[in-house]
This record gives structure tokens, C-alpha cells and sequence, in this order.
């Protein structure tokens, strides 16, 4: 990827670049373009809507596919010319039907798991796990973090990397589910352990900071 002569370098006249990025996990999914009209659907119609340069018209993401780009946020950057649209993708972004057109190593988050407890709780499943700890309450779900705890306590002193692996996502699991049924978001952990961050290092404030 150093070859300038393979790539097709688009000097985008009229079109504004648009970024699209899982609003949970963060992954980079997608790049396309979009001119005034495919703007103004996005903002309106809150699913992600782009110019085609190729088909030469407006496109609807997922038209065909029905992998449509719910959209949560959207960033404009520093000088105006490219937006970062953030998304809750309706099945994989590309069409060979992997999560991103990017061939990177995925990620997966706590946000993800919270969103997945989260949708469980609002749409109930036959036979869901997580709604059957959602409905035993805080008790039973406290006392299989606890077991989880342990069990990953073992695993570590038993040196199989991959039954650590294993207990440990069990222990976020568990964990996830807890905090969700308290009312406590991810989000509320990760300023803690930002504000403790931060205390340690004297970083140039960002914007969160200075609004926070
Ligand atoms: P879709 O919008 O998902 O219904 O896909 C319609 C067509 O658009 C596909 O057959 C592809 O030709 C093209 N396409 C869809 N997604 C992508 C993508 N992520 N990158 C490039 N082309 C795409
Ligand atoms: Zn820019
Ligand atoms: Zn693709
Ligand atoms: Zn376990």
C-alpha cells in the first residue's frame, strides 16, 4: 500500500468524505461521499445515505442489501471537508459481508456487551441468559460475578492462557450485566478511570475535558 499509482486519488469536488464508524466498538467500517442531497437525507432520514460516484447517483446504503447505517452521531472535522458518521450497522458494512471494508482486527468492547444486555432487556428472548439473570435481580447476579471471579482466580494460577481467556470474558459478562441492572453505564466507569488517568498525567486538556 505505498504505490501511489494503485491508488485513486479523488480530489471529491462538491463531495464531502464520510467516515463511517461502529457507535460502540469504534471500528473503522466504511468510506464513501456525500453531496448536499445526501447529506440533508442522512440528517433527516437518520440512516446513512451517500452520492456514488460510480452508479453516478444518490444511494441509499443498504438499498439492496438491507444492511442499512442506523446513524447515532455525526462529527465534522477540524476544516469542514469530512464528516465521521457514527453507526449501528444492520448487518456487515461491506458487501463481501464483513463488519468493515477495512481488513482490521475488529474490535469488540464493553460498550458492545452493553448494548447487547441492553437490547435484551428491551426485547425479551425465549431462553435469554441475560434475561433470566435480568429478572432472578442484583443478587444472583452479584453471587455469578462472584463465581466467575473465582473461577478466573483458578484459571490464573493455573497457567492455561486460553481458560483465563475464557473466564475472564465471563467475568466482563457477568459484570456488564450487573452494572446494567443497576444503572450504572460503562460510560460512568470510564470517566472514573479517565479522571484517575488524567490525575497521574498532565496531558493538554481535550475538548471532554474542558466541558467536563
Ligand atoms: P447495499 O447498499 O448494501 O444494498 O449495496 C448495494 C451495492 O453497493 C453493492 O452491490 C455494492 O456494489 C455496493 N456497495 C455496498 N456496500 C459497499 C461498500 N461498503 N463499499 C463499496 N461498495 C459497496
Ligand atoms: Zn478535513
Ligand atoms: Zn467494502
Ligand atoms: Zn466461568
Amino acid at each position: 500500500m505505498s504505490d501511489y499509482s494503485e491508488l485513486k486519488p479523488d480530489f471529491n469536488k462538491g463531495l464531502l468524505t464520510a467516515v463511517l464508524q461502529h457507535h460502540t466498538n469504534k471500528n473503522v467500517l466504511m468510506v464513501g461521499y456525500m453531496d448536499e442531497e445526501a447529506f440533508r437525507r442522512t440528517c433527516a432520514e437518520g440512516v446513512v445515505w451517500f452520492f456514488s460516484r460510480s452508479k453516478g447517483r444518490l444511494w441509499m446504503k443498504g438499498e439492496s442489501s438491507g444492511h442499512v447505517q442506523t446513524v447515532k452521531d455525526m462529527y465534522l472535522d477540524c476544516d469542514s471537508d469530512a464528516l465521521l458518521v457514527q453507526v449501528d450497522p444492520q448487518g456487515p458494512t461491506c458487501h463481501r459481508n464483513t463488519e468493515s471494508c477495512f481488513d482490521l482486527d475488529v474490535s469488540f468492547t464493553l460498550r458492545d456487551l452493553e448494548d447487547t444486555v441492553r437490547e435484551r432487556a428491551e426485547n425479551p428472548e425465549e431462553g435469554s441468559y441475560t434475561n433470566y439473570l435480568l429478572t432472578a435481580g442484583t443478587d444472583k447476579i452479584a453471587k455469578k460475578f462472584g463465581e466467575e471471579s473465582f473461577e478466573a482466580v483458578i484459571a490464573a494460577k493455573n497457567s492455561d492462557k486460553e481458560e483465563l481467556a475464557n473466564e475472564a470474558a465471563d467475568v466482563l459478562y457477568h459484570l456488564s450485566v450487573l452494572l446494567y441492572e443497576r444503572g450504572v453505564s460503562i460510560s460512568d466507569v470510564e470517566k472514573v478511570l479517565h479522571a484517575r488517568h488524567m490525575k497521574k498525567k498532565n496531558f493538554k486538556g481535550t475538548r471532554r475535558d474542558v466541558e467536563e
